[in-house]
């Protein structure tokens, strides 16, 4: 079964964007994985197919209406496989992390809900089960590129899609910590060397400096991770 990803957009030629390159983009053309994408627009009832109203409450901007998107998660829902689950991508949703990605990678696919505007009505995400995902803390302008971001980051790790997949086990966030620093020929660049040990051949050694800069740049950069990562 192939993993997909459905995403339910205003601007559904905003894909597949940057996941019709590389990567990702290599793996659709293979069938690796599967994207489709429905128009909310298209679910407006009215003759200027307008899907967004005033807050309630006052205030400045446009919020989708819950009808509306309701329509467009059934729909879409309708060719999805069962259980697949369904995300709002909103910054005030549960941070997107790598296990989380993990997860998704390991499931059917993922439906995702992209937002314009000030956002959707809430009522939609409870009736319908939508779970609100964030890709930071930071606003952006509607959640397409957060999409790519979340689908991306899943698409990575299916089986086949990474060309070398020893990698995804030490990159940043696989074992709790930063990587390490990496560096490539020549030898000497603008007077800075390769450090030493990278050149001595000496596997193990590599390893452990290796293990010791990831120590520390995760302690340096990012307490907040040194704290939970494992010991040992
Ligand atoms: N008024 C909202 C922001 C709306 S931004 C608030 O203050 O919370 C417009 C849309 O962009 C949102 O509906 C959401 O789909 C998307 N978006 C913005 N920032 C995001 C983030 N950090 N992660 C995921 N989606 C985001």
């Amino acid at each position: 079964m192939t993993w997909r990803a459905c995403v339910l957009t205003l601007f559904p030629e905003m894909f597949p964007g940057a996941l019709g390159l590389s990567l990702a983009g290599k793996a659709l053309a293979e069938s690796r994985w599967a994207l489709t994408t429905i128009d909310i627009r298209d679910f407006a009832t009215d003759k200027r197919r307008s899907v967004d109203d005033t807050p309630a409450g006052g205030g400045a901007g446009m919020v989708m209406r819950a009808d509306i998107a309701a329509a467009a998660i059934d729909t879409a829902r309708k060719d999805m496989v069962p259980g697949t689950p369904t995300f709002y991508l909103s910054p005030r949703g549960t941070p997107l992390t790598q296990e989380r990605a993990r997860e998704l990678a390991q499931g059917p696919g993922v439906l995702l809900l992209c937002g314009r505007f000030e956002g959707i009505d809430q009522r939609v995400l409870e009736a319908r089960n939508v779970e609100e995902i964030s890709i930071g803390d930071y606003v952006l302008s509607g959640g397409e590129l957060a999409a790519q971001v979340l689908i991306d980051a899943c698409v990575r790790l299916l089986p086949g899609v990474a060309g070398n997949e020893s990698s995804l086990a030490e990159e940043s966030f696989a074992q709790g910590l930063l990587e390490y620093p990496h560096f490539t020929r020549p030898r000497e660049w603008e007077g800075r060397a390769i450090p030493e040990v990278l050149l001595s051949g000496d596997h193990e050694k590599i390893a452990q400096w290796r293990r010791e800069q990831a120590e520390k740049t995760t302690k340096d950069r990012r307490p907040d991770l040194w704290k939970k990562a494992p010991r040992g």
